[in-house]
């Protein structure tokens, strides 16, 4: 059987291996799963919330553990790490309170006159098997963004965790036995996209797809999930724009971490940055000064602020892009280095809309800042992307931040704040480009069940 071996993506190190799921294992997977969802659906909401918060508590103590392995698997900055854990236990937490107020309502039958006598209400059903498709940048969060609704709503799940970061799921899923999770209840599979990933996908028995990853792949299983309900969680090309009435010692280091935070390696990683001309200056060198005192290297060391990215082709990758914009007639202020994966945080200016670091998903940590006159123009150049997962705007006028918050067609739009900011339990996900349904765990439950009307007529 073919075995994939997972790496410290700064040392190199081989941490662990494991066995790729062909299509036969997945359709074992599947059905064990299917097994499994009549008993885990009919156990008491009060009992799936008590493992659910068993697990929140068990992600918590064994939190640097798993910072630990996040950090080696992923290459994410220690700090970077724990806090990923943190968010894991509370999705969890919030899962187990979500499992106890799953609900339907009832209908107005004589509201119609085909209804006069009746009595209808309708009930969130669990959907089923769910197939869950995980990207590596957030290994324990995106996962629990998954599983955890999903079991609070009493499906059960199939997950194929990224094939380059897969360690933590499978610690989460033995410590979700520990909590007594029933078997078949979680099941996992391991391997790439076109062997294992496609194989779940096209498989019967799931009824629904959760995937969170790149658009391209993201198109690709459109195609081919046939009659599932699908959602898609995928990439960005992340604005913000800072106008001149803003707290520019506050927004500067929050604009800074949210450039550079995973190596950029986040979908909602701040890539277009614009600032109004009166305090453009100011602004940029604040930023490139908060900037070269980043601390890029190993993500293990505690001071750590930039780790290596995912691979050194994903860096080769990010070097190009920035080359191609410098050859059109952009200018660096910073950054550019490149020590295998490790790529130090880069900063762009005087870039066109069609270069790739400004019109496509960077997820690198190269961020272009860009000046701008007239905030409308802002609005316009912000607006102007095929993605739509969420932008930032910081001022302190109430009107402009309406206006964006109107204008913009994304998900989320964070005033005072960058694209990047995220609660477990908001709505979250994206238009357009950016995909197709909602997570957060109330939003997650309501894409995991079905709704089932009951009509009871006179006897
Ligand atoms: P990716 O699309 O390469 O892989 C994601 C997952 O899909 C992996 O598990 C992979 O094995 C699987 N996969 C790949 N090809 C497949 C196929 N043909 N069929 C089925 N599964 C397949 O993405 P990545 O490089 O792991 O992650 C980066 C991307 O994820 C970025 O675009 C980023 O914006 C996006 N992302 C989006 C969100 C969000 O919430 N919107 C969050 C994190 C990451």
């Amino acid at each position: 059987m073919e075995r994939l071996t997972v790496f410290d993506k700064h040392t190199g190190e081989a941490l662990g291996e494991l066995t790729v799921a062909d299509a036969a294992a997945v359709a074992a997977a599947t059905r064990r799963a299917r097994d499994a969802f009549p008993a885990w659906s009919a156990t008491p909401a009060h009992r799936r919330a008590t493992i659910l918060r068993a697990a929140s508590e068990s992600l918590t103590a064994h939190a640097d553990e798993l910072a630990r392995l996040i950090a080696r698997e992923s290459g994410k900055a220690l700090k970077y790490a724990s806090a990923e854990v943190a968010r894991a236990a509370e999705t969890f937490g919030f899962a187990a309170d979500e499992a106890r107020r799953i609900h339907g309502e009832t209908v107005p039958m004589d509201a119609s006159a085909a209804g006069e006598g009746r009595l209808g209400f309708w009930l969130r059903m669990p959907i089923g098997v769910v197939a869950a498709i995980t990207p590596f940048n957030f290994p324990l969060n995106l996962v629990a963004h998954k599983v955890a609704p999903a079991l609070a709503a009493g499906n059960a799940v199939v997950l194929k965790p990224a094939e380059r970061t897969p360690l933590t799921a499978v610690r989460l899923a033995a410590l979700l036995a520990e909590c007594g999770l029933p078997q078949g209840a979680l099941e996992l599979v391991h391997g790439d996209g076109p062997t294992t990933g496609e194989a779940l996908c096209s498989d019967p028995v799931p009824a629904m797809v959760s995937f969170t990853g790149s658009p391209a792949v993201g198109r690709r299983i459109l195609a081919i999930a046939g009659l599932k309900r699908v959602t898609l969680e995928l990439g960005n090309n992340s604005a913000t724009i800072v106008e001149p009435d803003a707290d520019i010692a506050k927004a500067v280091p929050r604009c800074v971490m949210s450039a550079f935070a995973n190596a950029g390696q986040v979908c909602l990683s701040l890539q277009r940055l614009y600032v109004h001309e009166r305090i453009a200056e100011a602004f940029t060198e604040r930023f490139l000064a908060t900037t070269s005192a980043l601390t890029v290297g190993n993500p293990l060391d505690p001071g750590c602020d930039v780790g290596p990215m995912i691979s050194v082709a994903a860096a080769e990758r990010a070097e190009a892009w920035v080359d191609e914009a410098l050859a059109r007639g952009a200018r660096r202020l910073g950054g550019g280095r490149r020590e295998g994966a490790l790529f130090w945080p880069t900063v762009l200016t005087d870039v066109q809309p069609a270069m790739k670091v400004m019109c496509q998903e960077v997820f690198a940590p190269v961020v272009s800042i860009v000046r701008y006159a007239r905030f409308e123009d802002a609005l316009d150049q912000a607006a102007d992307s095929e993605y739509g997962l969420q932008a930032g705007i910081y001022t302190r006028d109430l009107d402009k931040a309406l206006l964006a918050a109107r204008r913009l067609d994304v998900g989320g739009v964070m005033i005072n704040d960058t694209s990047i900011f995220r609660a477990d339990h908001m709505p979250y996900g994206g238009n357009r480009g950016s995909g197709l349904g909602r997570e957060g765990v109330r939003f997650a439950v309501e894409e995991m069940t079905s709704l089932r009307m009951v009509v009871i007529a006179p006897s």
